[in-house]
């Protein structure tokens, strides 16, 4: 289909319906594309098989199949003249039933390299001749005779799930032969990777948008901490990052859709190494095809949010440089939050407690974003804090104060690094 009409915001189409923007997938980015589609005035469809989904709660339509349902999505095709995805999982033949009827970006088949370590991995190395930026050293793990030709030098290693992995999940640490054959056996043996475990200096995200006639935007580079494999905060102000390496982030990343002719928004995640002379290297990690929880600064630092950016791409919309106006700080806030601190770090409370929401908005520059999800755990990620300031003391002066509210002091350090 073509991917390069332009839809234009509270306007009908022939039939009289008004303009509808549709997504794959309910959760958290789901809520705050619909929640940025709505602001411009679009109407808004979600497809989620669950009647509680943060981003079904609220649109204008709410479609509760399975997303390989077909009933579900001709509903979704015949309701909605663009459509997006907010999560790499969604069946790729889903997006390409879609394709068939309406515009659906990204497509099917950028949307399948995401799905895939290996395909994705591939990807970055054929671009890592033009941007210079290589993917950790890997070998795919998919028959034992793979396995047994691991090279020595690929350990420590991490292995990881071909397929499926998210926060962390579907990976295993692994040191020696033996380890990596009891892990590969404790995953039923899937098609895996094994990659080298890298000494991390820091790790960083970019995210850019790219509309179907090629132009394509950047937004600043993130620097992310992560803990127990899920991103705790994210930071994106002057000093977090080496200035040279920030650029070769964004223009590998701009390398990334732009050999992929990706459409839509698109993150990538890269790891800054340490060469044993001290001097620091980018490494790629990942991509995932859609905003990404470490872009969530831009709804309240940008004068675009990668939500708007996602909007205006699907809808064949310009896409200015987006401009960061506020250093910022971003904390993500975990279920754990909603169990009592004490029993947090000892035993679990099963009795939920509201964070001091409002001591925490006391804070001038803070911007509180939650997902509307009704059952708090350890672990589900329940929204988000955005921290800005006039400058950088300010923003993490302000981001400490609030992660003590919190009892989050521990990442305060990752703020003040
Ligand atoms: P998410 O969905 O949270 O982005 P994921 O489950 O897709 O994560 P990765 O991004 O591949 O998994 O890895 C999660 C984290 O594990 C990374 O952010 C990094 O901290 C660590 N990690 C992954 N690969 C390596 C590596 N090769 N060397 C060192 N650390 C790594
Ligand atoms: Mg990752």
């Amino acid at each position: 289909m073509n991917t390069a009409k332009t839809l234009l915001p509270g306007a009908a189409t022939p039939s009289g319906q008004p303009i509808t923007l549709g997504v794959m997938g309910g959760g958290q980015l789901g809520r705050m594309f619909v929640q940025a589609a709505q602001a411009m005035g679009f109407t808004t469809a979600v497809l989620d098989p669950d009647p509680a989904s943060p981003a079904g709660l609220i649109s204008h339509h709410h479609i509760r199949t399975p997303y390989a349902d077909e009933q579900g999505l001709a509903q979704l095709a015949q309701r909605c003249e663009a459509i997006t995805t907010e999560f790499e999982n969604v069946p790729a033949q889903a997006l390409t039933t879609l394709a068939a009827q309406r515009t659906v970006a990204p497509s099917a088949a950028c949307v399948a390299v995401a799905q895939d370590r290996l395909r994705e991995k591939a990807h970055f190395l054929q671009c890592a001749s033009t941007s210079g930026v290589s993917p950790a050293p890997h070998a795919a793990i998919t028959t034992d005779a793979q396995l047994a030709a691991v090279p020595d030098d690929l350990l420590p290693g991490i292995l990881k799930t071909v397929r499926m992995g998210y926060d962390g999940k579907g990976q295993a640490r692994v040191a020696t032969r033996a380890e990596l054959a009891a892990a590969w056996d404790a995953m039923d043996k899937v098609p895996c990777v094994l990659e080298k475990r890298l000494p991390l200096h820091a790790e960083c995200s970019v995210i850019v948008a790219r509309g179907a006639d090629g132009q394509v935007v950047s937004f600043p580079v993130q620097k992310n901490t992560h803990r127990d494999g899920i991103l705790a905060l994210t930071e994106v102000h002057e000093g977090t990052l080496d200035p040279a390496l920030a650029q070769r982030a964004q223009a590998s990343t701009v390398a990334i859709a732009s050999q992929l002719r990706y459409v839509g928004v698109l993150c990538v995640e890269y790891f800054v190494v340490q060469a044993r002379d001290g001097t620091l290297d980018l490494v790629v990690n990942e991509m995932a095809p859609r905003p990404h929880n470490s872009g969530h600064y831009t709804q309240n630092a940008c004068d675009i949010s990668q939500f708007e950016a996602q909007v205006r791409a699907l809808a064949g919309l310009p896409l200015p440089t987006p401009r960061q106006h506020s250093p910022a700080i971003m904390v993500n806030l975990l279920g754990d939050l909603w169990f009592e601190a004490n029993a947090v770090r000892t035993q679990r409370s099963d009795r939920p407690v509201t964070p001091p929401w409002a001591q925490v908005l006391a804070l001038p520059g803070t911007h509180l974003h939650l997902y509307g999800k009704l059952n708090a755990r350890p672990g589900r990620k329940m929204g988000h804090l955005n921290v800005t300031g006039a400058s950088v003391a300010q923003v993490r002066d302000t981001a400490s104060r609030a992660l003590a509210l919190l009892g989050l002091e521990g990442l305060a350090a990752g703020a003040a690094r």
